[in-house]
């Protein structure tokens, strides 16, 4: 990568093993369940989260659809954080695909709904209402900065849940940065959840992917959930198998692109008009805004910073922004940045 690229995770290429992988991988026409590679990649996946099965899905965005659609009827109800992706940020699959009626919650500065707003949400047996079916969860926590919400509040959010008969689901895009920051087995997590879905796409590098775990009676309907929305593939084990590279040699690694995270935070913090809270950042990202003292405005900010350093940054039609790393950050770019944003702050 030439460029620096701060923008997201996702924009982060293959590493030169997955590219190998893909080349080499054995493959088959998945639709009939014959890819070799993909098949290795689901039973992997779902043994990392605890889960009877997996399936590999195209996006996070399909994996979350995919599962929502697999839990739930027309009618149905899902309790879900206003600010999390599932609601937020996936053009509204569930209501648009599904017919599922989303029942959005405040967050904390986690992510965390309040447990008595979530009792509270659910509907009373009564033909007004939907029907209650789901609850949405999310970790980390992409709008809270990425925080890594720790497993005993899934298991508060699943003991509401066994209590009314419904059913969890985590969107875990970014699961493995929350497991390595909190130092813990993601099964720790996700024992609390009926399904989950994981991205490979972003801190794990890999080109395209996700996968969406769960029980195999689960994973079964999902297949046809996958089918309906277009997401069956056939010679996907090329995917695949830089999926596999991503669970096995890119996970631990993650740690790396967290302590980047909190040494860019910890610089930024440090320069007069950047304002952010360094002790937020636990995992791969960080927000920050410039304050109103500031003489650039926020679009000369970001193009300075790509005009003299070649550091790319979302963002720039407000005052806040969001940074994140990965593999392709080493931390002279991390320094470089600090450096480029204090000569133009100054
Ligand atoms: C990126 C992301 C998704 C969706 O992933 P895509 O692969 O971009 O569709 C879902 N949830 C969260 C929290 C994400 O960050």
């Amino acid at each position: 990568m030439d460029r620096i690229d701060f923008r997201s995770d996702t924009v982060s290429w293959p590493t030169p093993a997955m590219r190998q992988a893909m080349a080499n991988a054995p493959v088959g026409d998945d639709v009939y369940g014959e890819d070799p590679t993909v098949n290795r990649l689901e039973a992997l996946a779902a043994e990392m989260v605890g889960k009877e099965a997996g399936l590999f899905v195209a996006s996070g965005t399909m994996g979350n659809l995919t599962a929502i659609l697999a839990h739930g009827r027309r009618g149905d109800g899902a309790i879900v954080g206003e600010d999390s992706h599932t609601f937020r940020a996936e053009a509204g699959g569930m209501a648009v695909l599904g017919g599922i009626v989303p029942n959005p919650l405040p967050t904390d500065v986690y992510g965390r709904m309040n447990l008595t707003a979530v009792n509270q949400a659910i509907y009373p047996d009564d033909c007004h209402f939907p029907t209650n079916r789901l609850i949405l969860v999310e970790n980390s926590y992409g709008a809270k900065g990425g925080y890594p919400i720790a497993p005993d509040y899934f298991q508060e959010i699943r003991h509401i849940a066994d209590q009314h008969g419904l059913i969890v689901h985590m969107d875990g895009a970014r699961l493995f940065n929350a497991a390595v920051a909190l130092n813990l087995d993601p099964r720790e997590i996700t024992q609390h959840v009926d399904s989950v879905t994981f991205c490979l796409s972003k801190g794990l590098c890999a080109p395209v992917g996700s996968v969406l775990c769960g029980s195999e009676e689960f994973i079964q309907k999902a297949h046809r959930a996958r089918k309906l929305v277009g997401g069956a593939m056939r010679q996907a084990g090329i995917m695949a198998a830089a999926g596999i590279v991503a669970l096995t040699e890119m996970v631990e690694r993650l740690a790396d692109d967290h302590a980047h995270a909190r040494r860019l935070a910890e610089g930024l913090a440090q320069i007069p008009g950047i304002k952010l809270q360094p002790e937020l950042v636990k995992t791969n990202m960080l927000f920050f805004t410039l304050d109103e003292s500031v003489k650039v405005t926020p679009e000369q900010f970001v193009q300075r910073l790509r005009d003299e350093a070649n550091i790319w940054l979302s963002g720039g039609y407000s005052r806040s922004f969001r940074a994140v790393t990965h593999y392709w950050i080493q931390e002279a770019d991390v320094d470089l940045f600090v450096k480029t944003a204090r000569a133009i702050l100054q």
